[in-house]
């Protein structure tokens, strides 16, 4: 399996690789600059140039950055949409340079206006990006626990997206374990995991599903609370969790876990041990 995780890029996005390679993470994601800052870094050819060598050093060849959480495609607000359009664009721009695999973003909020609009929206601004960061990086939708005004809590928002953008192959889908069941699908028995399937088919097309967030939801079944918890220590079955990973279209997708972990400082080998546990 290609199981993979949130690592820190202290030091570096090279560091983040070497963190990967220590925990046995076939798959990094990092931050390219601060989560909470709009003032994003240019990478340069020195640490592109360390970038590389991390890469060449560990044998990673997949590897996803996380978008600013503060970046809203989905508003009514041009100034935001606009900031958002630019701090994705960066990193797209950076993630290009670097051949990193993709940068997962959420869609965002449509702040009291519409789910359509702030859809339509999303699917402007990915085009204004995908447009300004030519290359092979993808840019990836994340679903949403469909809390008040966020868009994308479900994969026929998602969809609908796709086609505005003519399903262009660039644009692509995370699917977040702890958002789908939070936004209530749930996956412990046939039926249910059939209806999320059925659906990812349907509307995004599983080779459009480029990879999974794998993690345990602190919130309730259609609670649409956004609380990633560690392996065992959430609401999802361990046998909801074997039925979706080892799913036949699911298996060979890069999953990568957000997680606390159980030392307290984000997912480690042991959490992909616990994990590896739980799916056999
Ligand atoms: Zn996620």
């Amino acid at each position: 399996m290609n199981i993979g995780g949130f690592v820190s890029a202290s030091g570096g996005i090279d560091q983040a690789f070497h963190r990967a390679y220590t925990n046995e993470f076939l798959v990094p994601m990092f931050f390219i600059g601060s989560p909470q800052s709009w003032n994003l870094p240019v990478l340069n050819d020195v640490q592109i140039g360390q970038i590389q060598k991390a890469k060449k050093e560990t044998g990673i060849t997949q590897s996803y950055a996380h978008a600013l959480y503060l970046a809203n495609l989905a508003s009514p607000e041009k100034s935001i949409t606009d900031k958002a359009v630019k701090a994705l664009t960066t990193t797209m721009q950076n993630g290009e340079k670097i051949g990193l695999s993709g940068v997962i973003f959420h869609l965002g909020s449509h702040k009291g206006t519409s789910t359509e609009e702030g859809l339509k929206r999303v699917a402007q601004g990915m085009r204004l990006v995908l447009n300004a960061s030519p290359g092979q990086t993808h840019l990836i939708m994340e679903n949403s626990v469909a809390q008040k005004d966020k868009v994308g809590g479900n994969f026929q928002e998602i969809g609908y997206v796709l086609d505005l953008l003519d399903h262009d192959p660039r644009a692509t889908v995370c699917l977040d374990t702890c958002h789908t069941f939070a936004s209530g699908y749930d996956y412990k028995d046939s039926d249910s995991l059939s209806m999320l399937l059925t659906e990812v088919d349907k509307y995004i097309g599983f080779d459009r599903l480029e990879c999974l967030h794998v993690n345990d939801s602190q919130g309730a079944l259609d609670s649409h609370i956004d609380r990633h918890a560690n392996f065992g220590e959430g609401n999802i079955t361990p046998e909801g969790f074997r039925a979706l990973l080892l799913h036949p279209n699911i298996i060979d997708k890069p999953m990568i876990m957000e997680i606390p972990g159980v030392n307290g400082e984000g997912p480690s080998i042991e959490d992909k041990k616990i994990l590896l546990s739980i799916l056999k």
